[in-house]
């Protein structure tokens, strides 16, 4: 309803200008999935949110529901953002994992595991410096999603390790394949030791791994998982939406 007041916990997705001194804001929210935002005089030098409102910032708020836009009437820092800042190697990581959830969250659509997810993450990646938290969230995002890849046996024939070795990776057929069924690119045993790592539940061992040829294989090959499925889905909806 319009005019409602009400509170969430969210984390600042991007801003952008809107007039003079008011900024849109874009959160995902706990309860209410992406929220648009008007937060006035925020680029005013003594505004009253501070430097709370900037991307990667999680914050507790108050909102006026507004027909198209809702209104941010308090924000408050539910941790700091300073950590997140502290190296550039955390700050774009923790732009790529907003990114990625912008990407996925939808307008007032409740999905609060992917807000626990982007919780996490960001904490991860203040405290716990890996080479591969972006790729392990993007794969867990897809898991998420229902894109979990099959890593266990070939896709096509349901053949498994060690009598036939998986040695490709399709992202149209959702996982690896045998060499008599191989498409798709190359996968490294290393790199699906990894991958299996991230979704079996050894999360701790694969983000300790040093930075590798393997390590840059599976970050690599996250983000085309991930973008090959946003484009998918954008195609999706695109398609229901002129029937
Ligand atoms: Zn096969």
């Amino acid at each position: 309803m319009s005019g409602e007041l009400y509170r969430d916990t969210g984390v600042v997705l991007r801003t952008y200008k809107l007039r003079e001194s008011d900024r849109i804001v874009v959160f995902h929210t706990a309860e209410n999935g992406k929220v648009r935002a008007v937060a006035k005089g925020v680029r005013k030098t003594k505004s009253k949110f501070g430097a709370r409102l900037e991307p990667m910032s999680h914050v507790r708020l108050l909102l006026y529901r507004g027909r198209e836009l809702d209104i941010v009437s308090q924000a408050e820092a539910v941790e700091p953002l300073s950590p997140m800042l502290s190296s550039l190697d955390r700050a774009s990581q923790g732009l790529a994992a907003i990114e990625a959830v912008d990407q996925l969250s939808l307008e007032r659509e409740p999905n609060p595991q992917l807000y626990r997810m982007l919780v996490g993450v960001l904490r991860t990646i203040a405290t716990t410096p890996s080479t591969l938290n972006v790729a392990a969230f993007y794969w867990k995002l897809l898991a998420n999603e229902g894109m979990r890849p099959e890593l266990d046996r070939c896709v096509r024939c349901g053949e498994t390790e060690p009598e036939t070795p998986l040695v490709a990776f399709d992202l149209n057929e959702g996982g690896v394949l045998c060499r008599s069924c191989r498409s798709g690119q190359a996968i490294s045993p290393g790199a699906l030791e990894v991958m299996r790592e991230i979704l079996g539940g050894r999360l701790v061992t694969a983000l300790a791994r040093e930075e590798s040829p393997t390590t840059h294989e599976v970050a690599s090959l996250a983000t085309r998982a991930l973008e090959f499925h946003i484009e998918r889905r954008l195609k999706a909806v695109a398609m229901f939406e002129t029937h």
